[in-house]
This record gives structure tokens, C-alpha cells and sequence, in this order.
């Protein structure tokens, strides 16, 4: 008997059967505009498949050029293009999968100047002023859309996800934030929402009754001037009795203010409103957003909080998600975490994505990891995720791998990772690491803190150092005072930390140790009622856009004054993750952290931290300072080994401390696991 019978039912859907309740969201890669880019879309699209996910929805396609997301991105308005497309649908077809292709029109989000909106309205998050549709181009939009639903059912897809949330071009039609129009389209709710519900009721008349059409509703704008519960609920009703075969819950506007989909959001946290849009609606619903267990959403769809789960960044990460959980084998399961490192902050910067904890992702046809004819004895030093990453894999092709580390417990800088407010999620990775390297069986050794001697007595053909880094200590006068302590030893709860503190260096882990001191002891990323009422929102659904006021939102006081410091000239946290970023700063102005860019330190005495700042001179008041100004390799093991006539790797932050993150050591691993 499975454990997740309800995540693995079929869904009937009358014309065909789904074969479980898992949807594999959307989710835009940058290879659907890469020069070779359909061989590998192909490849990435059949592993989803083959892993046995119910129904892939494609990255969005927009119908027209107006609709680009940026510039030259994938569109379908044409026979030449189906070619391409008929590509994807018969790997995904030769699996047992089914596809549906997203239509995506980026309205006032395209970031570009051929950009139309409703109105003439630039939005918050975009540099270009889109231009107003006029009339006959609203109905040449939808006549687009037709085309293009029309075009995808040719090319073999099972169906269409019509993009109606996160403040898309539909979304903007819906609401008077962005819909300020006097003519059809515009002026009443009836009118605003004329748009997507023509769309469907025209692609319906198209495809005929066999065709899959998702519709994805922004149920909770979190934007203000967002639509009310009320408006929601008949949009949706209108979308059912338009032709639609599924509704799939949006959750929040891109501009909105609130996160989302971050590591930070408790898992489930917004299912509370599909949930209730399941009293409202008879066609399935799928529910969305920081579901990543098959635990989870088997609980979900038990408790008939909705009838599908979409799962986006989770199929990044493992694609043998549904596979796994089928076999029983969920605790293999390489689970996302979350980050937006690889996948989401990637492709934001119009590079391709990936994901931090499988870097394989999206590069399916660039990386092979072949059984070897002859096994090498390896030594690894350094159970970190680049040591952790390499064993595993090159176990897992046949090595006979000996993983040493000093510490109690695989993981390096991991094991703090996880004990930052919101960063829970990172002891996932290490669960599956740990479950790997049980079943590749590599020969760990903890407690293991070794010397070039006892690598080069013990026989080994190949030694991996992946010791990491130590912090950067730096030149400040009173750096050894008493009242400086180091990251480590804050995160490592080895010092009683006071109430007043100033924190050197205002990079990730900086943050990091700031939102650590304030919330000491307390996630809300634990408690979905916590976090959402945080973030100001409105679990009970009555305000508009599901938002409250900012003057309504009462915060727990911090438990500590903070101030974050940093040299350099500029914003602090510039070079946190560009959707992940924002979010941190919020956090820490919530709780009123001082940052401040300028900073030159003087002295850290017993009157606290002297620095110096555009002319000033200030003196601090603090208990502790804390240090988080970077870090320095730690390769003193391969300078022990340099004459000892044995081949040496060196991996994450003992090859290089500078931009080292989880995403590099990890795949600096894999890839030199591939390769020895
Ligand atoms: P490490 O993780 O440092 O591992 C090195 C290991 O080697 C350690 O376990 C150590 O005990 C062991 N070792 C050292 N010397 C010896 C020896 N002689 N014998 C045996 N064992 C030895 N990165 C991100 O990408 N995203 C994040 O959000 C993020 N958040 C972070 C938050 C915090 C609080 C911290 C501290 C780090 C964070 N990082 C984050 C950074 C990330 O954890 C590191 O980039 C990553 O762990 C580096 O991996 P590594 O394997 O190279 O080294
Ligand atoms: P970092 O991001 O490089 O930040 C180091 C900070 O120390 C900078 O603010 C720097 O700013 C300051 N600094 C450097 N040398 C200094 C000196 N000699 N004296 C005083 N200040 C100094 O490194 P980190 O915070 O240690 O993070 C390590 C890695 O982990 C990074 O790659 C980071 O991306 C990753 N990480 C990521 C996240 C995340 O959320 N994505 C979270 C934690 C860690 P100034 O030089 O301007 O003072
Ligand atoms: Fe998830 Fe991070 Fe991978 Fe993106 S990069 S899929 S958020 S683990």
C-alpha cells in the first residue's frame, strides 16, 4: 500500500486521465531562447516526465510580440515554430506524461519597448512605460491567444495554461490598479474581467471539448487595489462556465511586496486559499506555492484541500520527485530548498537556470555520469556540500570513496545554514545526503580531523581536499578585545550574545546573523499564521488584494538593536539574490536594524566600535560586535601534501574562498566527480 495514495490517484478528467495529482508548474528556464537550447529543453522535459510527473506545464509562451516577457522570448504564432514545439510533447508523450503549454502575455511586465498594457500605466518593477491597447488591439490579443492555443494543440500538447495571475497582462485587465479604461474592458468589474473570460470561451470554441485548459486565477493579488475574495470567486465561476477544465491557484502579483515562494514561507502557507475557493468551484483545483514533500501534499489532497499539487522548483531539484515518493524511496528525494539561487536569480539575469542542490538541471545533455571500468581509491577531506557532492557522486560511479571529517556531523557551513530564521529548509540537503551516501556507500569517517600522513599512507590514488574556509579576521584595532566574537561561535550558540550589537560586514552571512539575533529562538517560518500576519496578510480574506494596511500590522519587537555595517559605498545586502534580496532588507528594517554603507572602523574598546563615516566620528555603544567579514580558504592540508607525490583535487572554499556559495561548491563537485 503506498504511502501517498491520494498524490498518486489518477485524475479523470472525462476526455483523459491524468496519472497522479502532481503539476509541474511553470517555469520560465532561459533555455527556450538558447542557441541549442530545444535539444536540452527536450532532454530536461522527458526526465520530468519519465519521473512520472502527472502534467508538465511548459515555461510561458507569449502570443504575440507585445506579449514578450523580454526581448526575442519564446513565443508560438506560427506553423514554422510547431516543429519545435512538436519536439517536447512526443518526449514527454513517449514517457506516459502529458504537457500543456503556458500562454503568457507579459502585459506591463515586458521588459521592453513594444510592452501594452490596459492602461498606460508603468509598473513598479519594469523601466518600460507600456502602451495602451486600443480597442481592436484587445480583440487582436485574444485572437492571439486563440492562435496560439490552436498552434499548441497541433504540436501535440494536451493542453493550455492561460496565465491569469502574478500581475500579468490579464491580471492587470481585472483590476482598477492598472485597468483605469472607459470603454469595454474597463471601468466595471464586469468589463475588467470581460478579458480572460473571452479568452477561455474563444480557446474553448477552438480546440473543441478534448483539450486540456488550465486557467491560472490570481486568487490573492497582495497588491493594493487588488481584486476582493467576492470578485474572485465569480471570476472564477465565469472562467468554469467558459470552458475551463482546471483552475490552478496565483498567489500574488510580482511587484507585490510580500513573499511568496522564498525559503522564508512556511511550506503550504498559502493553501488556506485554495482551500477555500474549493467551496466555491466544481472543476478541480490545484493548489501552489512552498509544497515540496510528497508528506505535504499527500496531507493536502487528503484533507480535499484541493485536488492537484503544483510543484515548480521541487521538479528542478529532483525530477524523480513522484517516482521516489511511488517507490517509497522519499527520503531519497533531493528536496528543494527553496533559495532562488540557481533557478529564479538566474533567470532573472537572463542566464540559464538551474538548481543549487542539483546542478544538473537544465543541463541533462552536458554532463554524463558513466560507470568508470576501474575504480580509484579516493580520499575526501571535508563533508561541506562540495565534499558531500563529489563522494556521492563519485561513489555512485563506481569509486571506492573514504569521506573524512573533523566535526560530529556532515554538512560544514551547512549546519549553521539551518539554524538562521527562515533557513530551516537546508537541513533537507543534508538529510539527503546523508541517505546517499549511506546508499552509495561511501566510508565516512566523523570525528576525523586528519594529516597529509595519513592520506599518503593510506593508499589512496586521488585525494579531494573540501576543508572549506575559516572567517576572515580583520585588521581593526581591538579585533581580540572581549567584546568581539566571531560568526561561528554566535550561530554555534557558544557566546551569550547582548542586547546591543553591532554587526561587521553586511554580506549573506551578515544578514543572516542579524535576522539570527532578532528573532533569537523564533521561526515564523514555522507558523504559517505568524509569518503571514508578518507580511500583513489578511488570512481571513475580507481586505482587498488580501492585503492589510501597513498601519495595521502590529510586529513583535526585536529582541535586539542591531546595527549591520559595511565599507563599501552603496546599498547593503546589493549582493543578496536579486529575489531574495529585498526581502531580507525588509526583514531587518521591520525590526529597525540600522544599516550603513561608509563605514571606516577605528577601535572596538570597552566603550563599544569607534568608526568613521563620511567625516564623523561615532562610537557605537555595544555589547558585542559581532564579525561576518568574509572568509579565507582553508587549504593548509594541501600545502602538507604538496611533495608527497600524490594527486590532489582542491574543491568549493579551499579552491577558492572569493563567490563561494553552496550553488559553486556543490557543482564544483559533481563536476569533478564526472570527470576522475
Ligand atoms: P564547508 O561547508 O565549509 O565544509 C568544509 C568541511 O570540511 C567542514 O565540515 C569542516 O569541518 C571540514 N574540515 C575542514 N578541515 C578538515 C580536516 N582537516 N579534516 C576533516 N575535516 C575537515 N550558501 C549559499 O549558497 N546560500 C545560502 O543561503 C547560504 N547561507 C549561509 C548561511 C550561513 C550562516 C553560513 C555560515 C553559510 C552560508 N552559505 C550559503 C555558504 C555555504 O554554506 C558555503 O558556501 C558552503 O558550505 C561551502 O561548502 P564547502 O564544502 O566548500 O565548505
Ligand atoms: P560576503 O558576502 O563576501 O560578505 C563579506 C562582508 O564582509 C562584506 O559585506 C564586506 O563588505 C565585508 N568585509 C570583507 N572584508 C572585510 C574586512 N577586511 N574588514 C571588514 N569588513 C570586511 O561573504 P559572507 O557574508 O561571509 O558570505 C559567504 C558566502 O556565503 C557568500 O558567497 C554568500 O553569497 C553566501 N551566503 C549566501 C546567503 C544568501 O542568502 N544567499 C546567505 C549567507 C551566505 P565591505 O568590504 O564593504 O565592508
Ligand atoms: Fe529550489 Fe534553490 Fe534549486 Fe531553485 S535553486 S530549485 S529554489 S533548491
Amino acid at each position: 500500500m503506498s504511502q501517498f495514495p491520494n498524490l498518486l490517484e489518477p485524475l479523470d478528467l472525462g476526455f483523459t486521465t491524468l496519472r497522479n495529482r502532481v503539476l509541474m508548474g511553470s517555469m520560465h528556464t532561459g533555455l527556450e531562447e538558447a542557441r541549442n537550447g530545444i535539444d536540452r529543453l527536450v532532454a530536461y522535459y522527458r526526465a520530468r516526465a519519465r519521473g512520472k510527473v502527472g502534467l508538465i506545464v511548459t515555461g510561458g509562451v507569449a502570443p504575440n510580440c507585445f506579449g514578450w516577457v523580454g526581448p526575442f522570448s519564446s513565443k508560438l504564432t506560427d506553423q514554422k515554430e510547431v516543429v519545435h514545439h512538436r519536439r517536447i510533447t512526443e518526449a514527454v508523450h513517449q514517457e506516459g506524461g502529458k504537457i500543456a503549454l503556458q500562454i503568457l502575455h507579459a502585459g506591463r511586465y515586458g521588459y521592453h519597448p513594444l510592452a501594452v498594457a490596459p492602461s498606460r500605466l508603468k509598473s513598479p518593477i519594469s523601466p518600460f512605460k507600456p502602451w495602451s491597447l486600443p480597442g481592436w488591439g484587445v480583440e487582436k490579443t485574444i485572437d492571439d491567444y486563440v492562435r496560439c492555443a490552436a498552434l499548441a494543440q497541433e504540436a501535440g500538447y494536451d493542453g493550455v495554461e492561460v496565465m491569469g495571475s502574478e500581475g500579468y497582462l490579464i491580471n492587470q485587465f481585472i483590476v482598477k490598479r492598472t485597468n483605469k479604461r472607459k470603454d469595454k474592458w474597463g471601468g466595471s468589474f464586469k468589463n475588467r474581467i470581460r478579458f480572460p473570460v473571452e479568452i477561455v470561451k474563444r480557446i474553448r470554441e477552438k480546440v473543441g471539448a478534448n483539450f486540456i485548459i488550465i486557467y491560472r486565477l490570481s486568487m490573492l493579488d497582495l497588491v493594493k487595489d487588488g481584486s476582493t475574495w467576492d470578485e474572485v470567486v465569480t471570476l472564477g465561476k465565469k472562467i468554469e462556465e467558459a470552458g475551463a477544465t482546471i483552475i490552478n491557484t496565483g498567489i500574488g502579483w510580482h511587484e507585490a511586496r510580500v513573499p511568496t515562494i522564498a525559503t522564508s514561507v512556511p511550506r503550504g502557507a498559502f493553501t488556506f486559499v485554495t482551500q477555500k475557493m474549493k467551496q466555491e468551484l466544481s472543476i478541480p483545483l490545484v493548489t501552489t506555492n512552498r509544497i515540496n514533500t510528497p508528506e505535504l501534499a499527500e496531507e493536502i489532497l487528503k484533507n480535499g484541500h484541493a485536488d492537484m499539487i503544483s510543484m515548480a522548483r521541487p521538479l528542478l531539484a529532483d525530477p524523480d520527485f513522484v517516482l521516489k515518493a511511488e517507490e517509497g524511496r522519499q527520503n531519497e528525494i533531493n528536496t528543494c530548498i527553496a533559495c532562488n539561487q540557481a533557478c529564479l536569480d538566474r533567470v532573472f539575469k537572463r542566464q540559464i537556470a538551474s538548481c543549487l542542490v542539483n546542478p544538473v538541471a537544465c543541463n541533462e545533455t552536458e554532463w554524463t555520469f558513466d560507470k568508470v571500468s576501474k575504480a580509484k581509491k579516493i580520499a575526501v577531506v571535508g563533508a561541506g556540500p562540495a565534499g558531500l557532492a563529489f563522494s556521492v557522486t563519485a561513489a555512485e560511479r563506481g569509486h571506492e570513496v573514504t569521506l573524512f571529517e573533523q566535526d560530529s556531523e556532515i554538512g560544514g557551513q551547512f549546519n549553521m545554514a539551518k539554524k538562521i530564521p527562515g533557513k530551516e529548509e537546508f537541513s533537507e540537503t543534508l538529510r539527503y545526503f546523508k541517505t546517499k551516501l549511506e546508499l552509495s556507500k561511501v566510508s565516512l569517517k566523523l570525528n576525523a580531523k586528519v594529516q597529509g600522513r595519513e592520506l599518503t599512507d593510506g593508499g589512496f590514488d586521488l585525494v579531494v581536499i573540501a576543508t572549506g574556509v575559516r572567517p576572515r579576521v580583520p585588521g581593526i584595532e581591538g579585533i581580540d578585545h572581549q567584546k568581539v566574537v566571531g560568526y561561528k561561535d554566535v550561530l554555534q550558540g557558544k557566546v551569550e550574545v547582548g542586547e546591543k550589537v553591532a554587526v561587521i560586514g553586511a554580506g549573506g552571512i551578515g544578514f543572516d546573523v542579524s535576522e539570527f539575533l532578532i528573532h533569537e529562538g523564533e521561526s515564523a517560518s514555522l507558523n504559517t499564521e505568524s509569518f503571514l500576519k508578518e507580511w500583513g496578510v489578511d488570512m481571513k480574506l475580507q481586505e482587498r488584494g488580501g492585503l492589510y494596511h501597513d498601519t495595521q500590522i502590529k510586529r513583535k519587537p526585536a529582541r535586539r538593536k542591531i546595527w549591520l555595517l559595511q565599507r563599501k559605498k552603496g546599498k547593503p545586502g546589493a549582493g543578496l539574490g536579486k529575489t531574495t534580496g529585498w526581502i531580507h532588507r525588509a526583514t531587518l528594517n521591520h525590526y529597525g536594524v540600522e544599516m550603513k554603507d561608509q563605514i571606516t572602523y577605528k577601535k572596538i574598546d570597552d566603550q563599544g566600535l569607534h568608526y568613521e563615516r563620511l567625516g564623523q566620528e561615532v562610537t557605537l555603544d555595544v555589547d558585542h560586535v559581532v564579525v561576518c567579514a568574509g572568509q579565507e580558504s582553508e587549504r593548509g592540508l594541501a600545502a602538507d601534501l604538496k611533495d608527497r607525490n600524490i594527486p590532489v583535487h582542491l574543491i568549493g572554499g579551499a579552491y577558492k574562498a572569493q563567490e563561494l556559495d553552496a550553488m559553486h561548491a556543490i557543482k564544483q563537485g559533481m563536476d569533478l566527480a564526472s570527470r576522475v
